[in-house]
């Protein structure tokens, strides 16, 4: 777990052991990913509409990220920066909102 959370670290440029968000599994249990730009520019070329104006939007912008991340780990929880909007309604879109989305 530290080696991933070092590899975080790097990629972030920012040491990862200190959650700004209360999680509700113990650290050691926990993979977190922070979004770095350029996923978070890729998530938001991904999503068509959210689960407010779309009826289709049925895929968790957690799953979206699991397809640019890869997560090894199946707990994997995401930390955006900032929320991302939505392109029709322009509502934010957080990790767990459902959207429709062009990738799969
Ligand atoms: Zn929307």
């Amino acid at each position: 777990m530290d080696r991933i959370l070092d590899a975080v670290a790097r990629m972030v440029g920012a040491p990862l052991h200190k959650p700004a968000v209360p999680l509700e599994l113990p650290a050691d249990q926990r993979n977190i990913v922070l979004i770095d730009t350029s996923s978070f520019r890729k998530l938001s070329n991904a999503i068509i509409g959210c689960q407010v104006c779309s009826p289709f939007a049925i895929t968790p912008v957690s799953r979206i990220l699991d397809h640019f991340k890869r997560p090894s780990v199946p707990e994997t929880y995401y930390m955006m920066e900032r929320a991302a909007r939505c392109p029709r309604c322009s509502r934010p879109v957080t990790e767990e909102t459902l959207v429709e989305t062009n990738v799969e």
